[in-house]
Order: structure tokens, then sequence, then C-alpha cells
């Protein structure tokens, strides 16, 4: 072999003896074939077996595997962000002429796909009221081949009653069931085990766990399903970074311990809110007064993190100035991460099935790992400022 080769060419070294706790990060387009036969052979391989690097490599299986024992299923396909989560399985499913159901809490961009990428292609949608539970059956269609839930709902909080409109959906026939679970992760909330045929999650958020990955999953029990949703994506051209899936392994490792933590600060802090003069209520699942407690505690384990605050309509006035007294909350947009996050979110004009007739601004917090003395001192600052024109001040 002459140099030039030798520059290309790697040599092949022993694995033998070597053993690291982390996955290896394997990276390819191109994947080498024994011989001519089995290069042309290659589509038999199916969807499980390494063709292209677009397609998977064993980083992307490792993290495959993971999410699927996690999830209880059979397969999970990993796409580019938790919006392709959901976008690839209706995608897969509906065609021009079909019908899909909608929660009025869906993650924003999903209501936006449904309006303007699906409806100009002949596929209808309704936006459903997300406590509907059963009553979801006097807006199923002929042509309805998709029923979605989030639970909770984006910011609101809602929890759906998942088993009642499983049960609808199946007594009708022909109906699949997805539901967004990225608020719960399948360490709190397993929708495969209550009969949902798509789970998905948003792996940016408590799986990524350092604001620094996009990244979605898909998790099915029918393996059908699973070869439907590949192909979509062979079809479209997408897949994700094996570098990506090597973060979203390492934050897999810890996101049992940091939900926890999140859970116990998220809760005492929920309780000590309700207090407050600017409060008008807490929307955390722990509390009575959130939309779906009851069905929280028959179907959840735990509480992530994230909960929402509605503000008394006078506090709207003094929010920009409010937010000045922030030390060790960030703002911005996701959540998930260790890093606290508080936004101020209006959410009213989103609305179509339901009324939302708080006047006062929702605030979205994510609790993180700062010590929680630092983050309570940040709450109480931020809330005092907020209280000086509900109190006349
Ligand atoms: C953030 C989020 C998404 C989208 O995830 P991206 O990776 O940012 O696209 C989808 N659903 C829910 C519930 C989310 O919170």
């Amino acid at each position: 072999m002459r140099d030039l080769s030798r520059c290309v060419i790697h040599p092949a070294v022993s694995h033998e003896g070597f053993a690291s706790i982390g996955v290896p990060t394997y990276r390819a387009s191109t994947i080498l074939f024994d011989d001519a036969k089995s290069y042309t052979n290659r589509k038999y391989r199916g969807p499980d077996g390494y063709t292209y690097g677009l397609h998977g490599t064993p980083t992307t299986r490792t993290l495959e595997a993971q999410l699927t024992a996690l999830e209880g299923g059979e397969r999970t396909v990993i796409v580019p962000s938790g919006q392709a989560a959901i976008t690839i399985v209706f995608l897969a499913i509906l065609l021009p002429g079909d019908h899909v159901l909608i929660p009025d809490t869906a993650y924003p961009p999903c209501r936006g796909f449904c309006e303007n990428y699906l409806k100009p292609r002949g596929v209808e949608y309704t936006v459903y009221d997300p406590l509907i539970g059963a009553g979801i059956d006097a807006l199923v269609k002929p042509n309805t081949k998709l029923i979605w839930m989030e639970s909770p709902g984006s910011t609101t909080m809602e929890f759906q009653d998942v088993p009642a409109i499983v049960k609808v959906a199946k007594e009708r026939g022909g109906i699949l069931t997805g539901c967004d679970n990225t608020w719960a992760t399948p360490l709190l909330f397993k929708p495969l085990a209550h009969g949902v045929d798509f789970s998905s999650e948003a792996l940016s958020k408590y799986v990524g766990g350092h604001s620094d990955l996009l990244m979605g999953s898909i998790s099915v029990k029918d393996v059908a399903l699973f070869r439907r949703l590949k192909d979509t994506m062979r079809m479209i051209g997408i897949g994700v970074s094996p570098d990506d899936c090597g973060l979203a392994l390492r934050g897999l490792e810890t996101m049992g311990v940091r939900m926890r933590h999140a859970d116990a600060v998220a809760t005492a802090f929920a309780r000590r809110l309700v207090e407050l003069p600017a409060v008008e209520r807490v929307l955390h699942p722990s509390l009575p007064t959130c939309p779906g407690h009851e069905v929280w505690k028959r179907d959840f384990t735990g509480a992530s993190g994230v909960f929402s605050v509605v503000l008394k309509a006078p506090a709207n006035a003094v929010i920009e100035e409010a937010f000045g007294v922030l030390k060790t909350f960030a703002i911005g947009a996701s959540w998930g991460g260790t890093r606290s996050l508080i936004v101020p979110m209006a959410i009213k004009a989103d609305r179509v099935a339901t009324d939302w007739t708080d006047e006062g601004v929702i605030l979205r917090i994510s609790v993180g790992m700062e010590d929680p003395d630092d983050l309570w001192a940040d709450l109480a600052a931020l809330f005092a400022a907020l209280a000086v024109p509900v109190l006349g001040g």
C-alpha cells in the first residue's frame, strides 16, 4: 500500500479486551458490504439492517433500542426534532380525503402543520377540547384516521383521559391514536401501555437534558407501523446525526435523577406560589385545581419540573419590568434542561375549541438543577414585583 492509500484506508485494530461504558459514536454515510451480492441484496436487510448512514448506525440503533425498552414498545424511530416526531406520524398515516383530530392544547406548530401543510393537500382536521374524554366519539367522522393527543397540554396543563379516547378509537375501528408524551417522558407515563399506537417525544427536552440538542422519537408496538414511519423518513430523506444520538444517550443516563429532583422542587414551589397575591391559579398536577388532576393521579407516576402560573390580570402591566429582577432563572423557550427557565405565554388567541377566559398572562416555569433557594429567591422577588398593581400599590 502506498502512502496516499494509507492516508485513506484506516487499519483495522482489535476491539478485543476493550469495553467502555459510553456508546461509541459511529458516523457514516457509506456502509461497506462484504461482496457484490450482499450489496445487490441490501434491501432485504429490512428497516432494522444497516444499508446507508441516513437510516442509522449502531449509535442510532442503541438509542432506538433504549427508548423502545423505556416506552414498552417494539420499535422506535429517531427524527430530527420533537416537531418532526409529530409530523412524520401524520405524513405516514394521512392521505388526501382523510381526517385527523388534534387537541386545542397541541404544541402550536402541530396545529400550524395541519392548517398550512395538510389542509391545502386535502387532509381535514378538527380541533377538540382536550378534556373531552369519551365525548370525542361525537367528533369522529367516517374518514377519521388519526386521533392525536398531548397530555398534559402545552402550557395550560390539561391532562387528557388517554384510555377513554383510545377506547373510542378502537371501538370505531380503523382509527389510529398518537400521544405527544414530552412532558412526562416514558418515566412518568407510557402511552403504549394504554393502547396508544404512537408515543412521540421531543428528546430536545428531558432526554437531551442540557438545552443543546434537537431530536425527537416515535415508539410503536406494531412493526408494520414502524415500517411505514421508516418508509416515510426514507422518502423524505431525513435522518439524525449519530453525534446528536450520542448526546441523547448521555443525557438519558441522568434523566431519572434530574426529573425526580425537578419534580420535588417544582411541587414545593407550586404549593408556595398558590398563596401569593399576584397569582390567580397554579397549573401543577399535584394541585386539585389542575385540569385533569384525577387523571394524572390515576395514570402518571409523578410530575416533571414544568408547570404554569396564571397571573391576575392587573399584573400583566408590569411583566416586562418585573422580569428584570431575575438573577438565576433564564428567559427562553424550550425546557427540560439543567438551567431553570421562565417565559410569559399568551395562549388566548390559539384557542378555537375551548374558551380561555383568564385575562392574566401565563408564566411557564421549568425547574432545572440550580440551588432551590436561589430559585425561590428569584420567584419571591418576581411575584412581589408582579403583586404591586394587584394590591393597588
Ligand atoms: C418542545 C416540544 C415539541 C417540539 O420539540 P422540538 O424538538 O423543539 O421540535 C413538541 N411537543 C412538545 C410537547 C414540546 O414541548
